[in-house]
């Protein structure tokens, strides 16, 4: 018999490569997608699976219990993965409410769903490093105090949280990942990491003249969406549920990033100026091809991320293999070649 799984939030970057990585373990993989007037299957295009045989695209919104319950019912899986999201941070300032009802209540849907139809489900909730927000302590761990700094980071700990009550409570087997910034080509354009590259490889192309970015300051901890997907499915296979931090245990400003991908395309960039005056020069022309624009600032910054994956290792046998300049190159290369083709993603 094959194991059967639903991933919610296939059309975004996790859920893609989750459900390749599960089609290529033999699973039956329930994708869940929530109804758009043009719905965009254009990740797992990319990825060659949109039409496997053990893959069920089926209509799914975390904001209706209802949904939850039948998409519980009609899937019957073994294996649920909650990857869907309001997951743009910068979004959730302007859209609280509706963040605290998808990000948050929907993972508490899906959680009733499991009690009242088979608690014998496992369950994984995609959490994250944002819950750390302003942080406690260096690196970041599965014990660290929380302190969000977001609608989306506050939203995030609640499921983070129910997730472990319904362990807890009813022995539901419920994981929560708390996985760190991961990156890759499918990356959606609104994140700094992919707007940098794509933004790049259009001013490498003659499309675009200046890269405009929020605070250059902020440091991240950029691992590889592909292997940290791989961290998930690893969690649900464990001898007991817990939470574990998925990351590379390396932090980098955006600066750096900013730096790195433009070195991928050729050039080599120097920075100028503080804080909100900042701009990037090109070396050889002189030219300004980064400027700060204080619009992409968050109202509440999170300053320093950085994770330290250590019980993953012990536990689950995982940890990162590829660098942030191969992500960075890889990334940039892949922009390259959208943009000359003229793709819009
Ligand atoms: P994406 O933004 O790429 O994908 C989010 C998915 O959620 C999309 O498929 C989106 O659908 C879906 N979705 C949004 N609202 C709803 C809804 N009401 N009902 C059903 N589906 C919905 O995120 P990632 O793939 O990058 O991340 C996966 C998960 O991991 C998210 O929960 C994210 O918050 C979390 N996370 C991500 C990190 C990262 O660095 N990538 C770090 C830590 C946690 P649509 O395409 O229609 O918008």
């Amino acid at each position: 018999m094959k194991k059967r799984a639903v991933v919610t939030g296939i059309t975004g970057q996790d859920g893609a490569y989750l459900a390749e990585l599960l089609l290529a373990k033999g699973y039956v993989v329930y994708g869940a997608y929530r109804r758009t007037s043009s719905v965009n299957f254009w990740r797992i295009e990319e990825l060659g699976i949109q039409h496997h045989p053990d893959l069920h695209l089926v209509e799914y919104d975390l904001t209706d219990l209802g949904s939850s319950l039948t998409l519980m019912k009609e899937a019957a899986p073994d294996e649920v993965y909650n990857l869907a999201a309001q997951s743009f941070v910068a979004a959730s300032f302007n859209q609280p409410d509706a963040t605290a009802q998808i990000t948050g209540m929907g993972a508490l849907h899906l959680l009733e769903a499991i009690r009242l139809t088979n608690p014998q489900i496992r369950f994984y909730q995609a959490s994250t490093s944002e819950m750390f927000g302003k942080v406690q302590a260096i690196p970041q761990v599965e014990d660290t105090p929380f302190y969000p700094r977001s609608p989306y980071g506050v939203s995030k700990l609640f499921a983070h949280w129910m997730t472990i009550n319904y362990r807890e409570s009813y022995g539901i087997f419920g994981c929560s990942g708390i996985l760190f910034n991961h990156e890759s080509p499918l990356r959606g354009r609104e994140f700094v990491t992919r707007k940098i590259t794509d933004s790049v490889a259009k001013i490498k192309l003659g499309k675009l003249d200046v890269l405009e970015l929020g605070n250059l300051g902020a440091q991240r901890d950029w691992g590889y969406a592909k292997e940290y997907v791989e961290g998930m499915w690893r969690m649900l296979q464990a001898k007991e549920a817990d939470s574990f931090v998925l990351a590379t245990n390396r932090t980098e400003t955006v600066r750096q990033f900013v730096n790195m991908a433009f070195k991928a395309a050729g050039y080599e960039v120097r920075f100028e100026g503080a804080e909100q005056d900042e701009v990037g020069i090109n070396n050889k022309t002189g030219e300004t091809l980064i400027r700060v624009n204080p619009r992409f600032y968050r109202p509440a910054e999170v300053d320093l991320l950085i994770g330290n994956p250590a019980r993953a290792k012990e536990k689950l046998g995982w940890e990162p293999k590829t660098t942030l300049e191969q992500l960075c190159a890889m990334m940039v290369e892949a922009d390259l070649r959208r943009n000359a083709e003229g793709h819009s993603f």
